[in-house]
């Protein structure tokens, strides 16, 4: 399934609309979205200016972008980390997830029900993020006990990360996120095993509700809190998204003043919180990006395209896109000298295209 991002936050904030809205966009999946009683899974197409572009000079049989799969994760409610609502299993759920997107209610229909009987987002924040914090310090405090023990019988690994998890409990204990904890990446390395929940990286999305697309007063006071948040409406982007021509979206989009849709901006948003980026192969008529974490290797990412490549690597070959768009060939920028080869350590770049050769 590739990296995904769970939807959390309180009940009837606009997750599942949310989620409706993000699956809708992406046409080429067609066994998504599929549901489970408390999981419903959304798979994004990352919007792609440049795919676009390639897509216009290299008139590909197919085309493939690159998608994000959403997690909506129901049933978080005060006390979750003591086993309300749906309790442990909520949390095993957002422990599977590498990057969280906590939506908040600011809009204030009072049709809509709220679970704690008014429209509070920073309120609101902190009672998620409470019951997270609580859910990690259960975790972190096992272990130190765990650890003592070993450290006391002169274990000198036991005795670093007991040192380490004594840190985090700290922060725990003052209710502050691992996430804001200044880690070392060995730390980060050795916590990993955890899957803490409050370590992993979050976007903050305000559902502003169909009368303030942009913001309004309660989104304003949430970013006062949080910082960054993406301002959405759930509700005017299920309805923008069951427009399939692109044409009216964009028109819609326009007549509420706004340059992209919100399910746009939370896809972007998405992928650079997931410190992804994109490479491009156009082998066999087929155009497609591929999305691959920072600091990926040349054999790294022939193995996303096929394990055999990755086994049999000998070298890539690379170009920009720009160069791909401007001369429309592989076989122009070969006689321009612009085609690099390069080997199984080389870092692949943002926008690089390439092409692999590899033994069977
Ligand atoms: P979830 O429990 O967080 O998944 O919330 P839902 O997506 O099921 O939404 C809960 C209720 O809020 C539904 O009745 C939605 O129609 C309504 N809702 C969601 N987003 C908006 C919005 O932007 N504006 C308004 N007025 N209602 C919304």
């Amino acid at each position: 399934m590739g990296l995904s991002v769970g939807i959390i936050g309180l009940p009837n904030v606009g997750k599942t609309t949310l989620l409706n809205a993000l699956a809708r966009t992406s046409a080429e999946v067609s066994n998504y979205p599929f549901c489970t009683k408390d999981r419903n899974v959304g798979v994004a197409e990352v919007p792609d200016e440049r795919l676009v572009r390639l897509k216009e000079v290299l008139k590909p049989q197919s085309t493939i972008p690159a998608t994000v799969t959403f997690v909506d994760i129901a049933g978080l409610v005060k006390g979750a980390s003591r086993g309300e609502g749906l309790g442990n299993k909520f949390l095993a759920y957002v422990r599977e997830a590498d990057a969280l997107a906590h939506v908040v209610r600011c809009f204030s229909d009072p049709d809509v029900a709220h679970v704690d009987g008014s429209v509070d987002p920073v309120r609101d924040v902190q009672v998620v993020e409470t019951e997270l914090i609580l859910a990690d310090l259960e975790v972190a405090e096992r272990a130190v006990s765990r650890r003592e023990k070993a450290a006391r019988s002169g274990d000198k690994e036991a005795k670093e990360e007991l040192e380490l998890l004594r840190k985090v409990v700290d922060a725990l204990g003052r209710g502050e996120p691992i996430r804001s904890l200044e880690l070392s990446p060995e730390e980060s390395r050795a916590l990993r095993g955890f899957s803490f929940l409050t370590s992993k990286p979050v976007i903050y999305v305000a559902n502003t509700g169909e009368e303030e697309p942009a913001g309004g007063e309660l989104f304003e006071r949430l970013r006062e809190a949080v910082g960054e948040v993406v301002p959405i409406s759930a509700k005017v982007e299920s309805e923008i998204s069951e427009l399939d021509d692109p044409e009216e979206r964009r028109a819609f989009l326009e007549d509420m003043g706004l340059e992209e849709s919100g399910v746009e901006r939370l896809v972007r948003a998405s992928y650079k919180l997931l410190g992804l980026i994109t490479f491009y192969t156009t082998a066999h008529g087929k155009l497609r990006a591929w999305p691959v974490p920072e600091g990926t290797t040349a054999q790294e990412a022939a193995g996303e395209v096929h394990s055999d490549m990755e086994r049999g690597f000998i070298r890539a070959e690379v170009v920009s896109w720009e160069d791909l768009v401007r001369t429309g060939s592989w076989a122009e920028l070969h006689r321009t000298g612009k085609v690099r080869s390069e080997g199984r350590d080389y870092q692949v770049q943002d926008g690089d295209v390439l092409l692999f050769h590899f033994r069977t």
